[in-house]
């Protein structure tokens, strides 16, 4: 027979997991502010000068941060994806560029590694994966194949004992500085199961840079196209099976999209942060806070959003570490949260005026990096098509 639940029962189990983060977890995000407030004071130079950040990214990869998604047998720290949330969230609350490459590189690329590579290429890349001394680049898009990721055209023709790779892959991050790139390419004439996830090194021949992007903002992200021109790829740098690439890359873009929620609250929380300063600073003669209403209202809505935006994409990590499926999640705390970081970049150029649009603050550039939250990695709608399928399933 089936016990029933009683009221006594329920109240002795705990009803909902604490708000608190863990006393490991506050110190792993004080170090991270620590970081971020020692070696990501450039943030405004690599965005005028269009400057790749690789002091900042260095000093990351000193400290353990691109290590965060790895198993500790490889040299990681096994922090896994809340932490790597908790740590995207302040890192792009001061510097977007920086976010963007070590969100890339754990969240879409070592994470990738350690679920789908078999033992020998885990020992082969992870060595180098984890102290930085490789970055890594995600390449899926081309030019005919951005939100319709099945598809691409690039391919891979087996040949003996290696693949013979041909393509370009558009809108690459890292792009220029990357080591190691996880391409998906065509191996069989299947939409969908006739994609394949290899690993290829910038070093081989036929592998190369193409143009770079010039773009609204991020600007000290490389953004480039990656051309492949005959490429040798050993048979052996296959990940998993032939026909898995779509699999593999729809499971990496639910981790993937958990770091562009948590960049986006980043910007949303400093967008908030610069209209919470200014409101503060408007008194009257006599001291007392004069704001007007509106603004104050506008405020109070955005912090209540970020408040909420964090729980929803803290709820998809929690869950990803728990190797639940949670891809409806991570596009629910994408959706929100990127829409919130143009809606809170918006109010911020709006509310302090010249202050805000001029670059005298750092408002205009808040706005210019929010616009590109709501398109990489799976854009607006495509979340709510994700959001729609999953509740529909
Ligand atoms: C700065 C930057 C960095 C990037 N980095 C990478 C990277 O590292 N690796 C990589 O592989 N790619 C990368 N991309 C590419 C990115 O993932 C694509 O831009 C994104 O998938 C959207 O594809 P698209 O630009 O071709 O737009 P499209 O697919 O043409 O979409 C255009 C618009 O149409 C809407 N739309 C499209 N199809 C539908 C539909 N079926 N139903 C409803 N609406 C639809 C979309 O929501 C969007 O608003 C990057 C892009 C940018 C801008």
């Amino acid at each position: 027979m089936t016990q029933q639940a009683t009221p006594q029962a329920a109240a002795a189990a705990p009803q909902l997991s604490e708000f608190e983060l863990s006393p490991e977890l506050s110190q792993f995000r004080d170090q991270v502010r620590d970081y971020t407030e020692k070696h990501l004071g450039n943030a405004a130079a690599y965005d005028a000068e269009v400057k790749f950040p690789r002091d900042a990214v260095e000093a990351a990869a000193k400290l353990g941060l691109l290590r965060t998604t790895v198993a500790r047998e490889y040299g990681g720290s096994a922090m896994g994806n809340l932490a790597s949330c908790i740590m995207l969230e302040e890192i792009n609350s001061v510097c977007v560029s920086t976010g963007v490459t070590i969100s890339v590189h754990n969240s879409l690329v070592n994470s990738l590694l350690g679920k789908w590579c078999n033992e020998a290429q885990k020992k082969r890349w992870f060595p180098k994966m984890v102290t930085g001394e490789w970055l890594g680049a995600y390449c899926l898009s081309e030019a005919y194949s951005g939100s319709d990721a099945a598809a691409l055209r690039c391919e891979a023709k087996l040949e003996g004992d290696h693949y013979v790779m041909n393509g370009a892959k558009l809108w690459i991050t890292t792009g220029s500085e990357a080591d190691l790139f996880v391409v998906f390419a065509r191996t069989g004439p299947d939409r969908v199961k006739g994609i394949s996830a290899f690993v290829v090194e910038k070093s081989w021949p036929g592998v190369g840079v193409g143009k770079k992007e010039r773009k609204l903002g991020l600007r000290g992200s490389p953004t480039t196209e990656i051309v492949l021109e005959n490429v040798k790829v050993p048979a052996d740098c296959l990940i998993a099976e032939e026909g898995q690439g779509f699999t593999i890359a729809l499971d990496t873009l639910d981790g993937g999209r958990l770091g562009i929620a948590s960049q986006a609250l980043g910007i949303a929380r400093a967008a908030i942060d610069l209209i919470r300063d200014h409101l503060a600073a408007r008194v009257d003669a006599k001291g007392r806070p004069n704001a007007s209403q509106r603004d104050q209202w506008t405020l109070a809505d955005l912090a209540a959003d970020l408040d909420a935006y964090r729980f929803l994409t803290w709820r998809a990590a929690i869950l990803r570490d728990n190797h639940v499926r949670c891809s409806t999640e991570a596009a629910m705390a994408k959706l929100s949260a990127s829409r919130l970081a143009n809606r809170a970049a918006r109010a911020a150029v709006s509310i302090l005026g010249i202050a805000g649009a001029s670059g005298a603050t750092t408002a205009e550039r808040l706005l210019r990096d929010a616009r590109i939250t709501e398109i990489y990695e799976g854009a607006t709608d495509i979340q709510r098509l994700v959001i729609a399928r999953g509740l529909m399933a």
